[in-house]
C-alpha cells in the first residue's frame, strides 16, 4: 500500500476490535469452564491478571491511537510489540490450563494469520518463530488438567525428562502450521499492497493522460479559432504592403514602416507556419509508431531544433550511446527538448552538462545547470499544467508536463532536484531495448 499512515489506521481499528473481542471469549471461557463444566483451574488469579494487563494495555492503545496522529508513527514497531504482548499472554494462559492439551492453543494461529495481516514479513516471521518456541516451553512444562488428561504422552517433559512420540509430533506439526500460514499470508498480503500500488499509479497516469487530452483538445480549438484572424491580418497587410508598393509614402519615416508592414507579414507567415506544422506533427504524435533507434541518434534528434545547443556538452558512457531504446521519436525529443531548453533558460550564459550511462537495463540522463535553480514551491508545482514562472510569451507552462507524461509512459522517471540560486539537476530514466537492431528485423 502507498500509504502507510492509512494501512496503520485500518490495521490498528482492526487489532484494537479484535482484542476486545479476545478479552471478552477469554473471561467467558473462564467462568464458563469453572462454573458450568466445574472444573478447577490452579492460578485463576493469575489468569486475571494476565487478561487484565490485555485489557489495560488495549485501553491505553485505543487512547493512545485516538490522541496520536498516526501519520508519522512507524506503524510496525507498535503493532508488532503488542502482537508480542498477545502471544506471551496467550501463552501464560495456557501454562496455567493444561499447556498444549489445551484446545485452546489453535488460537496461536489466530494471531499468527492476524500478524502476517497486518505486520511486515520480517515482523511476521519474528513472531512465527516466537511462537514456536512458545509451544515448545509449553510442551517443556505446563500446569496439568487432570479433566484434559492425554495420559501420560502430554505431561510436562521437565516432569517426566523424556520426550514422547505426540509431544514430537505436536512440536513439528505446530511449526510446520505456522510457518505455512505465515509465508501464504505474507505472500497473499505483499501482493495485495503491490496491486493496490499499482492500482494507484495506474490512476495518477489515468488523469494525468485526461488532462493532456483536454489541453489537446483545447489546443485543437485555439489553433482552429487563431486561423481566421491570422489570415484576415494577412490580407489586410498584403493590401498594405500592394499599397505602399503602388504609392510610396512620402513622410519621414516612412521607410521604417514600410519595413516594419513586410515584419508583419513575415511574422505572419511564421505563425501560418506553426499551426500548420502543429495539425501536421499532432496526428502524428498521438498515434506515433514506436521507432527502435540509439541512444545516440535520440540525442541528436534532441539537439537537432534547440537552438544554443552549442552550450551543451555531453558525455556518454560508451557501453550507453549505441544501446537501443523503442520510443515514439517525435513526442519523445519534443519533450525532453523541453527540458533541455528549460536548463538553458535558466543559464543564461553557462555550459549545461548532460551524462547519460546504463544502469541495468535502463539509460539514466542526468541534466545539470549552474542557473537559477528552484525554490521549494516551484519544485513542488513545476509538473502541472500551466505553471510557469517565466515572463508572458516566454513560457507557457506545459515544458515539464509534458515531459513527464511522455517519459511515465515510456515506463521512466524524471526527477527534479534543485537548490535556488545555485542551479538544478534533471535526471530522466528511460528503459532500454533488448529486441534486435532495426537491421536484424528488416526495416
Ligand atoms: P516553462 O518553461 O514554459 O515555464 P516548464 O513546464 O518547462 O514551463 O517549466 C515550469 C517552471 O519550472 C519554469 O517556469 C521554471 O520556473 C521551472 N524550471 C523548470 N526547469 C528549470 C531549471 N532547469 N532551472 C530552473 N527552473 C526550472
Ligand atoms: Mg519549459
Amino acid at each position: 500500500m502507498s500509504n502507510p499512515s492509512k494501512r496503520f489506521v485500518v490495521n490498528a481499528s482492526w487489532l484494537i476490535t479484535l482484542r476486545w473481542v479476545a478479552v471478552i471469549g477469554q473471561v467467558l471461557t473462564i467462568l464458563a469452564v469453572i462454573w458450568i463444566l466445574k472444573i478447577e483451574i490452579a492460578a485463576t488469579g493469575a489468569l486475571a491478571a494476565v487478561i487484565g494487563v490485555t485489557a489495560i494495555s488495549n485501553l491505553l492503545l485505543s487512547f493512545w491511537f485516538s490522541r496520536n496522529q498516526p501519520a508519522e508513527n512507524p506503524p510496525d514497531i507498535t503493532l508488532g510489540l503488542v502482537m508480542v504482548m498477545d502471544m506471551l499472554s496467550l501463552t501464560c494462559l495456557l501454562f496455567a490450563t493444561g499447556g498444549p492439551s489445551n484446545p485452546f492453543a489453535f488460537f496461536f494461529f489466530v494471531n499468527l494469520s492476524l500478524c502476517a495481516l497486518i505486520l511486515n514479513r520480517n515482523w511476521a516471521w519474528a513472531l512465527n518463530i516466537l511462537s514456536i518456541l512458545c509451544f515448545a516451553a509449553l510442551l517443556f512444562q505446563h500446569h496439568p488438567i487432570s479433566e484434559l488428561d492425554f495420559g501420560f504422552a502430554l505431561e510436562p517433559i521437565r516432569a517426566t525428562g523424556e520426550v514422547t512420540i505426540p509431544q514430537a509430533g505436536l512440536l513439528i506439526a505446530f511449526s510446520t502450521c505456522a510457518s505455512v500460514i505465515v509465508y501464504f499470508m505474507t505472500r497473499l498480503t505483499s501482493e495485495l499492497r503491490q496491486q493496490e500500488l499499482d492500482l494507484r499509479r495506474a490512476q495518477v497516469v489515468q488523469a494525468r493522460s485526461e488532462k493532456l487530452e483536454a489541453l489537446g483538445t483545447l489546443a485543437a480549438g485555439t489553433a482552429h479559432e487563431l486561423a481566421t484572424p491570422l489570415s484576415t491580418i494577412a490580407i489586410v497587410a498584403r493590401d498594405v504592403e500592394k499599397a505602399f508598393d503602388e504609392h510610396p509614402p512620402e513622410f519621414p519615416g516612412a521607410e521604417d514602416v514600410i519595413e516594419d508592414v513586410h515584419l508583419i507579414r513575415s511574422q505572419l507567415d511564421r505563425c501560418r507556419n506553426i499551426l500548420d506544422r502543429m495539425a501536421g506533427q499532432a496526428g502524428q504524435a498521438i498515434g506515433e509508431t514506436l521507432s527502435q533507434i540509439t541512444v545516440k541518434q535520440l540525442m541528436e534528434e534532441i539537439l537537432q531544433e534547440l537552438p544554443d545547443r552549442k552550450r551543451i556538452s555531453s558525455q556518454f558512457e560508451h557501453e550507453v550511446s549505441n544501446a537501443y531504446v523503442k520510443v515514439p521519436l517525435i513526442g519523445l525529443s519534443q519533450a525532453l527538448r523541453g527540458l533541455f531548453q528549460n536548463a538553458l533558460d535558466a543559464d543564461a550564459t553557462g555550459k549545461i552538462q548532460l551524462t547519460v550511462d546504463r544502469v541495468h537495463d535502463r539509460c539514466r540522463w542526468v541534466l545539470e545547470d549552474r542557473g537559477e535553480g528552484m525554490t521549494q514551491e516551484v519544485l513542488q508545482r513545476l509538473s502541472e499544467p500551466f505553471f510557469t514562472t517565466k515572463q508572458p510569451g516566454k513560457g507557457m507552462g506545459l515544458g515539464v508536463f509534458l515531459a513527464r507524461n511522455v517519459i511515465e509512459r515510456l515506463d521512466g522517471t524524471l526527477q527534479f532536484d534543485s537548490v535556488a540560486n545555485q542551479g538544478t539537476t534533471v535526471t530522466f530514466v528511460l528503459p532500454l531495448d533488448n529486441s534486435l537492431p532495426p537491421e536484424n528485423d528488416g526495416t
